[in-house]
């Protein structure tokens, strides 16, 4: 299926729920949740009371995939990579996620959003232990070194988006050095450490892809 390349906001106010997907602007008033935008589409609340359990696994999926920026295909390839592993499903698939280098600059703070985030990995301003990386989906392993490489390191856009580290830190997963612009992971995050996509029900996710 081919990448999303509507209006972002829109697929916050299908789910009506904040995905994070515009950097600062999802804080700020500007928001569509915020401004308590409805659902698009015809009479939304009359659709909401309907939805079947296929529904509702279908829309967290839809929701997970979509905070992490992923496609359907290598979506499906995470879940059965996590299907794959020891232990629960629904928190494999979490960790799996987590370890995305693109998610992993996202939460570095060196990025707005994972879609910048992705766009900065893809254009060769990240290196792992390193050694430059252009791959989104690389999979970061506990104590790799994530770093932006020297000659990026002025751009403005690190600059900006490192007000957040100042604002909130990294996650305690996490370690950022911000002069340096060197992160390190320190290891996999359990589920419950998440905890800024609580609200998200990962076993629907499973019981959709069990059918
Ligand atoms: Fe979603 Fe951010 Fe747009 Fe708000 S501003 S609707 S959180 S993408």
């Amino acid at each position: 299926m081919a990448r999303y390349t509507g209006p972002v906001c829109r697929l916050c106010r299908v789910e009506q729920k904040k995905l994070m997907l515009k950097g600062d602007r999802c804080k700020s008033d500007k928001c569509p949740i915020n401004r308590k935008r409805p659902a698009p589409g015809k009479d939304p609340k009359s659709r909401a009371g309907k939805r079947s359990d296929y529904g509702i696994q279908l829309r967290e999926k839809q929701k997970l995939k979509r905070i992490y920026g992923m496609q359907e295909k290598q979506f499906s390839l995470f879940f059965e990579r996590a299907l794959r592993m020891t232990g629960i499903t629904g928190e494999n698939l979490f960790v799996l996620l987590e370890r995305r280098l693109d998610n992993v600059v996202y939460r570095l703070r060196l990025a707005t959003s994972r879609s910048q985030a992705r766009q900065v990995v893809l254009h060769g301003h990240v290196a792992v232990n390193g050694r430059r990386v252009n791959v989104p989906s690389y999979l970061i392993k506990p104590e790799d070194e994530i770093s932006i490489v020297e000659s990026s390191r002025s751009l403005v856009i690190f600059k900006d988006a490192l007000k957040e580290y100042g604002r909130s830190g990294v996650m305690p997963w996490l370690q950022l050095d911000p002069d340096t612009l060197k992160g390190k992971f320190l290891a996999a995050p359990r589920r419950s450490d998440i905890t800024d996509l609580a609200d998200i029900k990962e076993q629907m996710i499973v019981e959709l892809y069990s059918k």
